[in-house]
């Protein structure tokens, strides 16, 4: 039993009962769907509170019946959707944004509990962006616009941009209401129903937020479907209803989505992994570079972004000095339970990725790498029984060694020296990853130059990697396929270009 302050216990207690009221909901709703039939295969996956490791609730297997029916349910509702006036369905879509508005600090509550993300530093900003995101794909509706172009005196060809049909949204658990948001209101602004893989770390968060819009949307025009990857995550993108898949996850689960789109000839979006590469020139300003770490490195989310600056490349000669003032930032971070509102940084997501990390670490360490371990750590029992890994930084590894390579997807990043801009660039360049990149320094040659040479779908300057709705978004390499979160990226990824031709000689 894990002894926890009253305040503790009794927000931890509010965040289940929301939680389990959210999932009770998506119940009903698939119950609603089904009839007398089962929405689920009756096996379920058990949920864990990764700061503490205790059991939360079981989210439902959906079953082949169910998925089947939704996307009946979303091929039916497509073509009417499709053809709603774009003010009827911009306005649905601000809607939607509006009700998402309400009952944030529920869902930051259960965001929390489930994923073990920060209450205070992570889910209180993550439950605004939804409404946001919204918002501004009803404001594309309008935008939707096509090319012309005068191929002869009588001769003009002009293109138009139609939807796929049915999409499934694939989520990942570690901004799930950011990616839920992006893979529902841009595929219906684009004229789509959408079919959601909710993550099962994240499942009752989304089914919160779902409830909040479900009255909101026609029948069938979006749905969530729960349960593993492997189960019903699977038997949806593969399912021959679903004519887009747009994934947001790991290499690993991207690659066989993939092999399954080719297989099927679907069209395919992925948004992967990252090893992302982040230069501080000499004349960086130091706290600004320090702060710059904290933030890009995403220490106060255990470092599990896709664009994490996890490989930090300082001037050889500042090596000692940033160590120390790195290790005096990381030091101050507080881990704790991701509800208690004093803690900077909760656990890693779950027992399996705590135990990943840690073999990284630990065959760094047996390697003769120097690994050293950082942060103030709030309860030192609580952290034996969550899934905490502390902030490690490992300081100039080979660059062949898999910590270098290798997307840990947690606390730790490695800190390397270099002797020249060329040198710190080809550094950069080197993995089979190209998500982000980022450079700090005043010097904007030298920025300007970095940013040039750096392969990446996203680059920054002096700034942490980011995700706003206007600016496309996504990977090359290993890192991904397509782009989403822009005007261009919603009619490349949730639309196909038909090119029209026009003889009007009479
Ligand atoms: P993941 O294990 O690949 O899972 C992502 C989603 O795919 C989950 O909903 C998962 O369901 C589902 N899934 C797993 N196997 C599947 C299959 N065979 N068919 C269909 N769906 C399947 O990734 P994660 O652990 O949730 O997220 C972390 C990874 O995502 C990291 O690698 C991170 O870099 C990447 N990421 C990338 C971006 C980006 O924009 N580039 C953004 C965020 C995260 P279950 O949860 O049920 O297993
Ligand atoms: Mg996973």
């Amino acid at each position: 039993m894990i002894e926890l302050s009253n305040e503790l216990t009794k927000r931890r207690a509010r965040a289940f009962s929301a939680g389990e009221g959210a999932l009770a909901w998506y119940r009903q709703r698939c119950a609603a769907t089904m009839g007398d039939v089962d929405m689920s295969t009756g096996e379920g996956v058990k949920c864990y509170d990764p700061s503490t490791g205790m059991e939360t609730w079981t989210i439902p297997e959906s079953s082949d019946h169910l998925i089947n029916t939704f996307i009946e349910r979303a091929r039916r509702a497509q073509p009417k959707w499709m053809k709603t006036e774009p003010a009827e369905r911009a306005k649905i879509l601000w809607a939607c944004a509006d009700a998402l508005e309400a009952e944030q600090s529920e869902l930051a509550e259960i965001l929390a509990l489930e994923t073990g993300k920060s209450l205070t530093h992570e889910c209180k900003g993550e439950v605004t962006l939804p409404a946001s995101i919204f918002r501004y794909f009803s404001g594309l509706v309008h935008e939707i616009k096509g090319r012309s172009i005068q191929a002869g005196p009588k001769l003009m060809g002009y293109t138009t941009y139609h939807p796929w049909g049915v999409v499934a949204g694939v989520v990942p658990w570690n901004v799930p209401l950011m990616f839920m948001a992006y893979k529902i209101a841009a595929p219906l602004a684009a004229g789509n129903t959408v079919l959601i893989k909710a993550p099962e770390q994240a499942t009752a968060s989304l089914a919160y937020a779902f409830r909040l819009i479900a009255h909101l949307l026609p029948d069938g025009a979006v749905e969530i479907v729960s349960g593993s990857g492997s189960g019903a995550g699977n038997k949806l993108i593969s399912n021959p209803g679903i004519d887009k898949v747009s994934f947001t996850g790991s290499v690993e689960t991207g690659r066989a989505i993939y092999r399954q789109a080719a297989k099927d000839f679907r069209s395919v979006t992925l948004e992967l992994g990252g090893k992302n590469p982040m230069i501080i020139l000499e004349d960086c300003d130091l706290d600004k570079a320090v702060n710059g770490v904290i933030g890009s490195m995403r220490f106060t989310r255990a470092g599990q972004s896709c664009t994490a600056s996890s490989r930090i490349y300082v001037p050889r000669k500042l090596m000692d000095k940033y160590r120390e003032a790195l290790g005096l930032a990381l030091n101050d971070l507080k881990i704790g339970h991701a509800l208690d509102p004093d803690t900077h940084s909760g656990p890693v997501v779950s027992k399996a990725q705590q135990t990943r990390i840690q073999d990284y670490l630990t065959s760094a360490a047996s390697d003769g790498l120097d690994v050293k371990s950082y942060g103030n750590v709030l309860d030192e029992e609580l952290f034996t029984k969550g899934y905490f890994v502390k902030p490690h930084l490992i300081f100039d590894p080979e660059h062949e060694h898999p910590v270098s390579q290798e997307e840990i997807f947690g606390p730790v990043a490695t800190l390397t020296g270099y002797d020249s801009l060329d040198n710190a660039i080809e550094f950069a360049n080197s993995t089979d990853f190209g998500l982000s990149a980022s450079v700090w320094g005043r010097d904007i040659d030298a920025c300007l130059t970095c940013a040039d040479a750096f392969r990446a779908g996203i680059v920054q300057i002096n700034q942490n990697a980011i995700m706003l709705p206007g600016f496309s978004y996504g990977g090359i390499g290993i890192s991904g396929v397509g782009k989403e979160s822009s005007l261009e990226a919603m009619r490349e990824t949730y639309m196909f270009e038909k090119t029209n031709i026009v003889n009007f000689a009479g």
